[in-house]
């Protein structure tokens, strides 16, 4: 079996009061694409938030290979290979598509490799070439998703997390953006999906989590959990 990249276990993050996640486990192996489905305010972001070292949490532990990540700092986690796009996507506005790109390598130094996956940047997202000089502010919301993707994976992740990719998207972006998802898995980066689209989410993955109410609800592989009658009434409509 494939190695275990991300292990949460037990894990409880509160804001004041609130207790937004209330025990939660989950695992991510080397090269799966895990999808985190559930209903508003279920606490996927707060788990991510976690995840990343961005937010402190109160219980459990989780463990980025291998070691606990308590006490690390995001900026830590990104140098080894744990990047994420969050809901909102949080574009550079005021920088050009390639100064977004240039920020996203930050952690790099090798010029002539940084260059090149520029280059793979435009192949995989045409729309962001043609407008390489364009401020990344004045594009359109789906642009600003690809933008926000491209400029994590100019971060050679091993592990990418994406929060709500295809939130207030156009039907074709989402299946862009659904197709990028795809490929970019198919290269061999290991993914972590939140998405309110229970059902493009499910469908692309290898395994899924159903979280409610702070805790996961049900685990499983991806095509199970788009069949599962609990799954469909509760996320799907039907
Ligand atoms: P959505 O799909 O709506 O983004 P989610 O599953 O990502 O939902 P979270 O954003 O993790 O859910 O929120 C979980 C709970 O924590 C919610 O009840 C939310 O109101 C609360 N919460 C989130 N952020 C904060 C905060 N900064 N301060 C207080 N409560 C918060």
């Amino acid at each position: 079996m494939a190695n275990t990249l991300l292990k949460v276990s037990g894990l409880k993050v509160a804001y004041g009061g609130i207790k937004a996640v209330k025990g939660v486990d989950l695992e991510v192996r080397e090269g799966e694409l895990i999808s985190l489905i559930g209903s508003n305010g279920a606490g996927k972001t707060t788990t991510m938030k976690a995840i990343t070292g961005s937010l402190g949490f109160e219980g459990g532990d989780i463990e980025y290979l291998g070691q606990s990540i308590k006490g690390r700092g995001a900026w830590d986690l990104v140098k080894q290979g744990l990047a994420m796009v969050p809901e909102g996507r949080g574009v550079f506005t005021r920088m050009t598509i390639t100064e977004n790109l240039l920020m996203g390598a930050y952690i790099r130094t090798d010029k002539a490799g940084i260059e090149a996956d520029i280059e793979r940047m435009f192949g995989i997202f045409p729309r962001l070439k043609e407008r390489k000089d364009q401020l990344a502010g004045t594009m359109s919301g789906g642009e600003q998703q690809m933008l926000a993707m491209a400029r994590a994976l100019m971060s050679q992740p091993k592990v990418l997390l994406l929060d709500e990719p295809s939130m207030g998207l156009s039907p074709i972006m989402v299946d862009k953006i659904f197709e990028v998802v795809r490929d970019v898995s198919a290269q061999g980066v290991t993914i972590v999906l939140v998405e309110q689209n229970a059902q493009r989410a499910l469908q692309i993955a290898d395994r899924g989590y159903v979280m409610d109410s702070g805790l996961i609800t049900m685990t499983g592989a991806g095509k199970d959990l788009l069949v599962d009658p609990k799954v469909r009434e509760a996320y799907l409509g039907h």
